[in-house]
């Protein structure tokens, strides 16, 4: 799709959901999106936001929709509103309230810091989410289940290195990753985690402020799990400034031992990378996963040196 092509299917979709009638008057592309192309359409005095991509990707953006339904039922932080998904024989879209970003104001991370541990503090019964969802353009399973380290292990690393492994990419990560699995429990002891309702893939890219300078948050991977997994994200490829984690740890503290979890929190994504960039991510999976294994090493040597 691009400005010229035909509307007419997402128009009426529009129409239909809105109960207003809505006549297009212009297509603008709207830059910055990693996955899918993005348009600005206006019409009748009145915007809205929408993601393209092939027909086949139309559960992606029932996804998308639903876990951005989620985190606006918890009334803690401001996303989208998505109105409507739909496909023809070419392409999908989700078609969402179009936001007009601003300048960050001065308070606008401290906002952020306090409604994101708010938004965490919506919990569920069990981690995972009612329903899969995607990761950049990657599979995400949600299944349900009370042991929070088995889904760590098996749902996020496991899964993404049964990917790596499809591709022949793997082989060298797959022991160490491995390992690592049947280490978890190390990583956690003192400290149980609950289930969070999650951003799921909070780097800088997905966050920005309206024009009263409030946080908004898009492009969720949402799930139920450890608030941590957020947090490792924000720090994976920055934006994210000291009044944001002032703010967060001022609303709801963080356990002393985030920093030692926060990397085994992040080799998910950087996973994800490998798998759908390639390039230099496999390599920095395996560094991620050598020096957690060390840190344990270094660890049970410090405190259990018996077990060694
Ligand atoms: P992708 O799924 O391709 O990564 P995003 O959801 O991140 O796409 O959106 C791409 C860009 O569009 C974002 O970087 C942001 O600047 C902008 N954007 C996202 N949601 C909206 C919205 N509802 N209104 C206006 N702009 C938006």
């Amino acid at each position: 799709m691009n400005s010229h092509s035909d509307w007419s299917a997402v128009v009426a979709d529009i129409a239909r959901t809105s109960g207003q009638s809505f006549t297009l008057h212009k297509v603008v592309p709207v830059s910055g999106g990693s996955i899918n192309t993005a348009y600005r359409l206006d019409g009748d005095g009145r915007q809205y936001f929408v993601k393209i991509n092939a027909a086949d990707r139309l559960e992606m953006f029932a996804a998308e929709a639903d876990g951005l339904a989620e985190i606006a039922a918890a009334s803690a932080m401001r996303v989208p509103e998505a109105l409507v998904y739909g496909a023809d024989g070419t392409n999908a879209w989700l078609v969402c309230e179009y936001i007009a970003f601003g300048a960050r104001q001065h308070r606008s991370e401290e906002w952020m810091g306090q409604q994101l541990a708010e938004m965490h503090r919506h919990t569920a019964a069990q981690f995972g989410w009612h329903r899969d969802n995607t990761i950049g353009a990657t599979l995400q399973r949600n299944d349900r289940t009370d042991n929070w380290l088995e889904f760590w292990r098996e749902k996020r690393l496991g899964f993404q290195l049964g990917l790596l492994l499809e591709r022949g990419m793997g082989d060298r990560l797959a022991t160490d990753v491995e390992a690592l699995g049947e280490a978890m429990p190390l990583f956690f002891s003192g400290y149980t985690p609950g289930p969070s309702l999650l951003h799921g893939d909070l780097w800088g890219g997905n966050h920005g402020y309206d024009e009263q300078g409030q946080p908004v948050i898009f492009d969720p991977a949402v799930y139920y799990g450890d608030r941590e997994a957020d947090l490792a994200m924000t720090e994976l490829f920055g934006g994210f400034g000291p009044d944001f984690y002032a703010a967060y740890q001022a609303t709801w503290p963080l356990d002393a031992g985030y920093k030692q979890r926060r990397m085994l929190y992040n080799l998910y994504h950087i996973m994800n990378h490998a798998n759908l960039f390639g390039g230099g991510y496999l390599h920095q999976a395996e560094g991620m996963t050598a020096q957690l294994l060390a840190e344990l090493r270094q660890g049970l040597s410090d405190r259990h040196p018996e077990k060694l």
